[in-house]
């Protein structure tokens, strides 16, 4: 809006105008177009002014807005017994949350009743709220309260609240520290299984010349890998062989993981697709058994069935029988040999395939 009200006549506010625009700006270009020499009425200029240049409606909340910002305005646990500086001025932090928050009552409109005060007051923290009484009929009685609170009492409230606080934390220490100790345990048993790594439902005639085929319902006969220090790693091994611990159990897993994203379920093995092998398995080109990755015996000999835990996978089994096929027993003479071994029922070794 324009107001060149102190200036007496028309033509002196005309000519006064000229000194509120800046230089080389559009208002200036406009002024010298078509106001200098042109209009002579101080009304036609103002209108013409506003013309090109609109008052801007500035941004106004509604009642709304101050009530979502009243319900916003929160008063942290930790905030409480400290001292800020507001205009230069040091209250404690609830005063100024108060202060505040009375503001916001004001624009919203809702001071004369008991709107939103119970809301309000559910948001404060612990400590001020069991100091507060149970029903406020009107915000000035609720701020009042509030600015009055006693700071000892207050003080007392907020300790309390941090020696409970503490107390849980170390009982979710304790708790947290108990479930790792579990999990260790669970991790050494596991490895201690992996050491054996035991194959259940494989039915192996101990005494007999010749392999019977599998039973039905096959006695529960044990295997276990014999193994000796890891193999020689090889360039046609894109994916390391890992070791038969945790780290390489993950790290296999994680290999798994590349090998799948890359080449997804295919139904036929290529050669450029080198896969990744089971921790705790031969060298490929070894001389094993593709089916379950151990010395002693031929694929066709293999006592392992599907679904067996010594069971290689069908794309392992195809991989191994691939590479031999294509290489030959390269690594027979660098890779250690490692046999499928036999367990009794109380896990004693009593033969080897
Ligand atoms: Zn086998």
């Amino acid at each position: 809006m324009l107001f060149l009200n102190p200036l007496s006549t028309d033509a002196q506010k005309i000519a006064a105008l000229a000194n509120y625009l800046g230089m080389g700006s559009p208002a200036e270009t406009w002024y010298q177009d078509q106001i200098v020499n042109q209009v002579t009425m101080w009304a036609d200029v103002t209108q013409e002014f506003n013309a090109r240049w609109p008052p801007i409606e500035s941004a106004r909340q509604m009642s709304e807005e101050y009530q979502m910002e009243l319900l916003e305005h929160r008063l942290l646990e930790e905030e409480i017994g400290i001292i800020k500086t507001v205009r230069r001025q040091k209250v404690w932090t609830h005063i100024k949350w108060e202060e505040e928050a009375m503001e916001l009552v004001r624009l919203t409109g809702i001071e004369k009743g008991s709107t939103l005060i119970w809301q309000v007051k559910k948001q404060l923290p612990k400590a001020i709220h069991r100091l507060l009484d149970d029903e406020y009929m009107t915000w000035d009685k609720f701020t009042k309260a509030v600015k009055e609170l006693n700071m000892s009492k207050l003080k007392q409230e907020r300790e309390e609240i941090e020696e409970r606080k503490k107390q849980d934390e170390e009982c979710d220490q304790k708790l947290l520290q108990r479930v790792e100790a579990a999990k260790r345990a669970m991790v050494a048993d596991l490895m201690a299984q992996l050491q054996r790594l035991t194959i259940g439902q494989v039915a192996v005639p101990r005494s007999a010349p010749e392999r019977a085929p599998h039973p039905r319902n096959p006695p529960p006969t044990q295997f276990t890998l014999q193994q000796g220090p890891r193999h020689t790693t090889t360039v046609l091994e894109m994916f390391p062989h890992q070791q038969p611990d945790k780290e390489g159990q993950k790290a296999y897993l994680a290999q798994l993981a590349v090998w799948t994203a890359k080449h997804g379920n295919v139904t036929r093995i290529m050669e450029h697709m080198l896969y990744p092998l089971k921790p705790g398995t031969v060298a490929i080109c070894s001389g094993e058994c593709f089916c379950c990755g151990t010395h002693g015996h031929g694929s066709c000999d293999c006592p392992t069935v599907e679904g067996d835990m010594s069971r290689l996978s069908h794309n392992e089994i195809a991989w191994r029988a691939l590479c031999n096929r294509v290489l030959g027993l390269i690594n027979r003479n660098n890779a250690l040999n490692v046999r499928l071994v036999a367990l009794d029922e109380q896990g004693n070794k009593v033969g080897s395939l």
